[in-house]
């Protein structure tokens, strides 16, 4: 294995790694055997070439198919824009023949010819049509959408540029329930998603999306070719993807789509009775607190039950399928089919929530209340794990791997959240040690093969534990005054990591007031302009929430300080993590320790890793709020951050930061 990974490695112009061949010879260990692996290799490590080169030779040795699963478009494009097309060239001649390879994606991703030929769009929800603007935008993306159609060669909806409103690109793209099927549709044979899936099914290793790895294990048809062995990059994320894909909503307008579709190819007085019931639901809904619900009452489970019933009515008024029938015909029966089925489907899954009592619920239901979109109820599975040992573990042999795997210290978190056992003793904690768990469940190795970074050299860990811990009336003055002081100390170079939009804004507002240094803010503009922008400047600082946690990439010396205001617990009132805490509680467990800890410590660790991206990156990371160094959890998030040179000394980091500003 490590010939071939060192041919590969000089192939893309790299070097060799210890970090990298210990994955790779680990990765290539776990496909011999069977067994599960999970695999923590730090930003640095080269960890795609090595699962990637094991990965192929496996493929073109046993003719058998890989599917290589990403959280990101970013991850998606670097493996089959940079790293595949080299290592096809690569490994030719070592492995006897070019390896081959195929992105494949979700039927919603492609465009679908036969929607977009027999004028079936979705009519405009009833917000829209009282909008002639919203009207006229979304007409003109479907325009847009239609001269694209003679420049693609994909269909795939990443690929266009600048994208279109998600409502737009509903009009031109199917569902897989919405789908004739290739050999009934008329444009079968022209299908960008059909020829997707045929090219997937000749290749040796598939790049696709988390979302779609759970679709395949939730549906009951495969939706992914035959495939012996998955890896999971950014696997950090797989609970909460797979979370999503599994989750279902419930709105009026979906109601109400429905019915208007059901008004087409069935009975009118069936589908008034749904819009009915719609309407109904609607008035309920509104009602509803915005937060989890533990019950409905009985009004809302007789909605409910109406709008289930009323769409099942529909759907039996749809009557048999006509093989034979005229495709324009077929394509209205399939779409109303389609959508009854998920509105019949979700009202039954949101009735059955509340059957049985709290300690033994499999969902949990929320009414949501999001700007400027229609009040739903949705429902998302409390726990994934037992899924994804069944329908994951249980059937391939998989790979995890991610710079972020051990919280705490050790796999324990993780392992649980997908089903597989927790490890046993404490030997993972140190670099590069391999333990084996077999105690119950699928079997799996942990290896952390550690980071190319010296974090302890590279790297200070500022804990500011004279601080006030923070409020609820946002950022106190403070934090400001020490963002401050520690901004003008770097010369800029900051990235500001806030756990609310709200905080975010304040400190941009107040201290474009107190400096002089550029302050851009997410929200401002697109949000990979900014980085750009952050990246190209070394004055400039970036604040931001969430998905600036994980997305930005910046090496040099524009980002040499990360600071943190508050630990990223999930929100008191977020019904998933309140559900899941609660019953770990009802188990016995530590809910706060088990889901709120564990879930700020994953951000932490990812939100702190902005700071190091080359091995000649140096750096600050500040984390502001007291907590981590004062409150009993603050030993579990601290053990889950790279081994940082650790202080709470102001003047200290201030002045590494001056030093750091006047050397670049
Ligand atoms: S096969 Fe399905 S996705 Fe493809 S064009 Fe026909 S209906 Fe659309």
């Amino acid at each position: 294995m490590s010939e071939l990974l060192a041919t590969a490695v000089a192939a893309v112009g790299g070097t060799e790694r210890p970090g990298q061949v210990a994955m790779a010879e680990a990765v290539a260990t776990a496909i011999r055997t069977g067994d599960h692996l999970a695999v923590q290799a730090g930003t640095g490590t080269g960890k795609s070439l090595a699962y990637l080169v094991p990965a192929l030779r496996h493929a073109v040795e046993r003719e058998a198919t890989v599917v290589v699963s990403t959280a990101t478009i970013a991850l998606q494009r670097q493996l089959i824009d940079r790293d595949l097309p080299r290592l096809e060239k690569a490994l030719e001649k070592p492995l006897g023949r070019k390896p081959t390879f195929a992105i494949l994606k979700g039927r919603r991703n492609y465009l679908c010819l036969n929607k977009l030929d027999s004028g079936m769009q979705d009519e405009p929800d009833d917000a829209a049509l009282f909008d002639p603007f919203a009207v006229s935008a979304l007409g003109r993306e479907v325009t847009r959408l239609r001269e694209w159609v003679s420049d693609t060669e994909t269909g795939d909806r990443d690929e266009l540029n600048p994208g279109v409103s998600e409502q737009a690109w509903r009009q031109v793209s199917v569902s897989a329930r919405e789908c004739l099927g290739a050999s009934r549709c008329p444009v079968g044979t022209d299908c960008f998603a059909e020829k997707g899936r045929a090219e997937a099914g000749r290749a040796d290793l598939i790049v696709t999306n988390h979302a779609l790895l759970a679709i395949d294990a939730l549906q009951g048809f495969q939706v992914l070719p035959e495939h012996d062995l998955v890896i999971v990059d950014e696997a950090h994320d797989l609970v909460d993807r797979v979370t999503s894909a599994a989750t279902a909503e419930l709105t009026a307008a979906s109601v109400a789509a429905a019915a208007r579709r059901a008004g087409r190819v069935c009975d009118q007085e069936l589908a008034d009775r749904l819009l009915e019931a719609g309407d109904g639901f609607a008035l309920l809904v509104e009602d509803l607190p915005e937060a989890r619900l533990d019950s409905i009452g009985e009004p809302m489970a007789n909605t409910l039950a109406a709008v289930r019933d009323a769409a099942y009515a529909c759907l039996s008024g749809l009557g048999p399928d006509q093989r034979n029938s005229d495709v324009e015909v077929a394509t209205a029966r399939k779409l109303a089919q389609s959508q009854l089925d998920e509105v019949h489907d979700t009202a039954v899954r949101l009735l059955r929530a509340f059957e049985t009592d709290d300690a033994h619920r499999r969902d949990v239901v929320w009414r949501t209340g999001e700007t400027n979109r229609p009040p739903a109820l949705k429902a998302a599975p409390l726990a994934v794990s037992a899924l994804l040992r069944e329908r994951l573990f249980g059937q391939h042999t998989t790979i995890l791997t991610s710079a972020t795997l051990t919280l705490g210290g050790t796999f324990d978190s993780m392992a649980r959240s997908w089903g597989l056992p927790a490890e046993q003793g404490e030997s993972v904690k140190s670099e590069g040690a391999a333990t084996d768990k077999s105690i119950e469940g699928p079997k799996w190795t942990g290896l952390d093969v550690g980071s190319p970074f010296d974090h302890a050299r590279s790297g200070i860990l500022y804990l500011a534990k004279h601080l006030p811990p923070p409020g609820r009336d946002g950022l106190p003055p403070s934090y400001l005054d020490e963002l401050a002081g520690l901004m003008e100390a770097a010369g800029g170079r900051t990235l500001g990591l806030f756990s609310s939009m709200r905080a975010a804004k304040q400190a941009t507002e107040t201290l474009r007031k107190r400096t002089e240094l550029p302050i851009l803010c997410q929200g401002e503009d697109a949000t990979a302009l900014l980085v750009r922008k952050f990246a190209e400047d070394t004055a400039t600082c970036l604040f931001g929430t969430l998905s600036l946690w994980q997305g930005v990439d910046v090496p040099g010396p524009s980002l040499q300080l990360v600071v943190v205001d508050r630990l990223p617990f999930p929100r008191p009132d977020d019904p998933l993590a309140s559900a899941r805490q609660r019953a770990v509680e009802a188990r016995g467990g530590n809910g706060f320790l088990s889901v709120a800890a564990t879930h700020a410590a994953l951000l932490l660790a990812q939100g702190t890793g902005r700071l190091l991206r080359s091995t000649e990156d140096r750096g600050v990371v500040a984390i502001l709020d007291p907590r981590i160094a004062t409150a009993r959890y603050g030993g579990f998030l601290r053990a889950s951050l790279p081994g940082y040179w650790t202080t709470s000394d102001a003047e200290v980091v201030r002045a590494a930061l001056r030093r750091l500003d006047a050397a670049s």
